[in-house]
């Protein structure tokens, strides 16, 4: 059902209860600071659940979320909360590296492709129901916890909440290993049909390895349109140029493709990191990357977001928040830090190290390690197709230096 004839009425309406909210000095229910994958995430599974949809909540993101910043891809065996406005889909996956390729079929999983500008509006329209959710495109400067309420200081006002949903990072984050997933990507449009919309290329590790790790992925979303993208895991971002060199490059040499338009850029940097990440500092709870979301080893995130934000809910139907990391968690961190600890040390190339995962496991297997889904049977036969004379001792260091670290502080 829709509450309001039209969009002006509705936000007139949000403005004034919004007024009225500031001058009482009112106390929000939740304040969501960050309205990017996680905050919107959070809040659309809110606005779902009956028990919550009334709550007096608060959003607050610097800019108005209405460009294309970001595609999100991910996997799952079922539909998701946003099946809706998934792009694409794919279940034939291509791994390819200088000494090894293969075509998998990925099924349970599909491969899924999401637009942030979807995701945005899907969220924003639902959102526009509910007039005691307010919105303000204000910086935040800062968030901190008093006994028992969280506040919210923003260049222009203080906001009160019982509980504060950070997805903002406030300062870059510093841990043993920094290494950033920096990436350029074109969605191209071509003349010719040549690209097969059922199969999606992975990881191409076949381009030059100079600049570190490095690979592309290509995802077509019909025969004549896809993302192409120029990725690469290494410490620091590479001058603008040798991307848009290496994408040229790999369109017309590797996909023979010699006309195309370029109808739409991304470009984005993932940290790395080891770098601790509260979950919790009394009524704040980070969400997203800020909430330590995004898997090192991968940069993956959207769906760890997804699994954060739908326990968060849980816990509100619960009126308890216990955020603690469980043992699987840690487990899959101690994973993550030797992988970027051989990365790091220039140990192993990630080609390398993909291409013995590839050749020696399913597709669905390094899907679910990828997802910290495996159990520790199907860990230890994921771990065995690495050679262990680099991932023994690098975990070893990686244990000895946390034990250290903790020591010292
Ligand atoms: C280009 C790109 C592509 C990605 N692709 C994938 C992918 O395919 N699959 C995947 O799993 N992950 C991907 N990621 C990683 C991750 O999923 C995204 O970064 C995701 O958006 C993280 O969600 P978030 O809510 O933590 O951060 P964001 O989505 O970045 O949201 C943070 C919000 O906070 C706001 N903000 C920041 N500072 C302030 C401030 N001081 N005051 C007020 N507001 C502020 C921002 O405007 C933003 O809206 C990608 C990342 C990037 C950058």
């Amino acid at each position: 059902m829709k509450l309001f004839r039209n969009n002006n009425t509705a936000r007139h309406l949000q403005n004034n209860a919004f007024s009225l909210y500031f001058f009482l000095n009112i106390q929000y229910d939740y304040i969501i600071t960050g309205s990017g994958c996680a905050g919107l995430s959070l809040l659309y599974r809110i606005l779902k659940e009956p028990a919550l949809q009334n709550k007096h909540i608060l959003v607050i993101d610097a800019v108005e979320k209405n460009t294309n910043d970001k595609t999100w891809c991910f996997w799952e065996k079922t539909n998701g909360l946003f099946e809706d406005i998934v792009l694409h889909r794919w279940q034939e996956l291509i791994f390819r590296s200088a000494t090894f390729s293969d075509t998998f079929s990925i099924e349970p999983y599909q491969y899924k492709m999401i637009r942030g500008i979807d995701f945005y509006r899907y969220v924003l329209s639902f959102a526009e129901r509910f007039p005691n959710v307010h919105w303000v495109h204000e910086k935040v400067e800062s968030v901190y916890s008093d006994n028992s309420n969280a506040v919210v200081i923003t260049e222009q006002h203080t906001y009160t909440g019982k509980w504060v949903f950070n997805s903002i990072l406030f300062n870059k984050p510093k841990g043993i290993y920094n290494l950033l997933q920096h990436f350029k990507g074109w969605f191209i449009q071509t003349e010719e049909a040549i690209f097969n919309p059922r199969q999606a290329m992975f990881m191409d590790f076949s381009v030059n390895q100079k600049n570190g790790t490095a690979f592309m992925y290509v995802l077509p979303v019909s025969p004549t349109s896809a993302l192409v993208e120029y990725t690469l895991f290494t410490a620091s971002v590479l001058e603008d140029a040798a991307y848009t060199e290496a994408l040229q490059h790999y369109i017309q040499h590797t996909l023979s493709v010699n006309k195309y338009t370029i109808v739409h850029e991304e470009f984005g940097i993932i940290p790395m990191t080891d770098a601790h990440f509260p979950l919790q500092q009394g009524n704040i709870i980070n969400i997203g990357t800020a909430g330590g979301q995004t898997k090192a080893s991968s940069g993956y995130t959207f769906q760890f977001i997804q699994k954060q934000t739908e326990q968060i809910v849980q816990q509100m139907l619960q009126h308890t928040f216990r955020l603690q990391q469980s043992f699987s968690a840690k487990k899959f961190k101690l994973y993550d830090k030797t992988l970027l600890n051989v990365l790091s040390n220039n140990n192993m190339n990630g080609d390398a190290v993909f291409t013995a995962l590839f050749k020696n496991n399913s597709p669905q297997a390094i899907l679910q390690f990828l997802d910290n889904e495996t159990s520790l049977r199907k860990d230890l036969k994921i771990l065995q197709s690495v050679p262990t004379k680099v991932f023994l001792p690098a975990a070893m260091q990686v244990i000895w230096l946390s034990l250290w670290k903790k020591s010292s502080h």
